[in-house]
C-alpha cells in the first residue's frame, strides 16, 4: 500500500539518512555495526512501525521484538516482545555477546535495564489514535543488510509487530526466519509476520546461496513459491561481493541502497 506523495517524500528522505550513517560505519567498524546504526535510527523515528513509533497491541501495549545477526561468526541474538526501551537492537547487540543469546518479554527488559538501557515510552499519540480508529497498519518494520570490505555480512531487523494482534503475539523479525546471515548472504524480512514463520524466508534464501546460487537467483527461486501461495511480505538481501537483491508481494516495499558507490533506491 503506498503512502502519500509527501510521506512518500519523508519515507526516503528518512531512508536515505539512516543509509548515509550506516555506510560511514561501515567503512569505519564493519557490517555489524552498519546495520545496528542504520536500524537504530529508524527506530528512534515515529514514522516507522519500530521503536518509537511502534504498532499496538490489542491492549495498547507496544511489545517490540528485534535481533542482529553476524553472518560471519554465525550468531544471532534478538529481543522479544520487548517493553520500554527506546532501542530493541541495541539490546539485541548487548546479547550477542552472552551465552543465552535470545530473551523475551520482562526478562529482556530486565536485561535491558541491568545493562544500563534507561527506560522508554514508546508509545505515541499517532500510533494510539489508529488502534482506536481501527486503522492499517503502519509502514513498517525496519531493517539493514550490509557487507564490509572484509566480506563480513550482518543483518538487523526491528519491529512493533502488526498493529491491534493478539497481546503477547511475537513477530517473525527476532527469529531467523525474519533475520538471518551467514558468510555468503545477509538477509531482512518485513511483511506478515505469520506467513514470513510458515515460509522461514530469510534462511531459506540464504540456504539457497550455499552452493553459489547467485542472490538475485535465490530471491526469485523463493519469491517465485511466496507469490503462487499468496503470501505478503517483502525482503532486503546483500551477498559477500555486495551485490544488492530485493523483492516483494505486496505493492510497495520502500528499500535504499549502496553498492560501489552506486545509490540504488526502491518505492
Ligand atoms: N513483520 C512484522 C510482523 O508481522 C510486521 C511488519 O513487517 O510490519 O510482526
Amino acid at each position: 500500500m503506498h503512502a502519500s506523495p509527501d510521506r512518500q517524500q519523508i519515507i526516503r528522505r528518512r531512508l536515505q539518512e539512516a543509509l548515509g550513517k550506516g555506510f560511514a560505519h561501515l567503512m569505519k567498524r564493519g557490517a555489524l555495526e552498519a546495520v545496528i546504526v542504520a536500524v537504530r535510527l529508524l527506530e528512534d523515528d515515529p514514522l516507522f512501525n519500530a521503536g518509537t513509533g511502534s504498532s499496538l497491541q490489542e491492549d495498547a501495549k507496544v511489545r517490540m521484538s528485534a535481533s542482529v545477526m553476524d553472518g560471519s561468526t554465525r550468531r544471532f541474538a534478538g529481543v522479544i516482545n520487548i517493553e520500554r526501551v527506546r532501542n530493541p537492537v541495541l539490546v539485541a547487540r548487548a546479547l550477542l555477546k552472552k551465552e543465552d543469546r535470545i530473551l523475551a518479554g520482562i526478562h529482556a527488559e530486565r536485561f535491558a535495564r541491568r545493562t544500563g538501557f534507561k527506560p522508554w515510552n514508546p508509545v505515541t499519540e499517532e500510533r494510539l489514535r489508529m488502534l482506536r480508529e481501527k486503522l492499517r497498519q503502519p509502514h513498517g518494520t525496519v531493517g539493514a543488510v550490509a557487507v564490509d570490505r572484509r566480506g563480513r555480512l550482518a543483518a538487523a531487523t526491528s519491529t512493533g509487530g502488526k498493529m491491534a494482534s493478539s497481546a503477547g503475539r511475537v513477530s517473525d523479525s527476532a527469529l531467523p526466519a525474519g533475520n538471518y546471515a551467514t558468510e555468503l548472504a545477509a538477509i531482512s524480512c518485513t511483511g506478515l509476520g505469520e506467513d514470513i514463520v510458515d515460509e522461514a524466508v530469510a534462511v531459506r534464501i540464504a540456504q539457497k546461496t550455499a552452493d553459489r546460487t547467485a542472490l538475485s537467483k535465490a530471491f526469485a527461486a523463493v519469491f517465485k513459491e511466496l507469490m503462487e501461495r499468496k503470501r505478503k511480505l517483502g525482503a532486503i538481501g546483500v551477498d559477500r561481493l555486495g551485490r544488492l537483491a530485493w523483492s516483494s508481494t505486496l505493492p510497495c516495499l520502500y528499500a535504499a541502497g549502496r553498492s560501489s558507490g552506486r545509490l540504488i533506491e526502491t518505492f
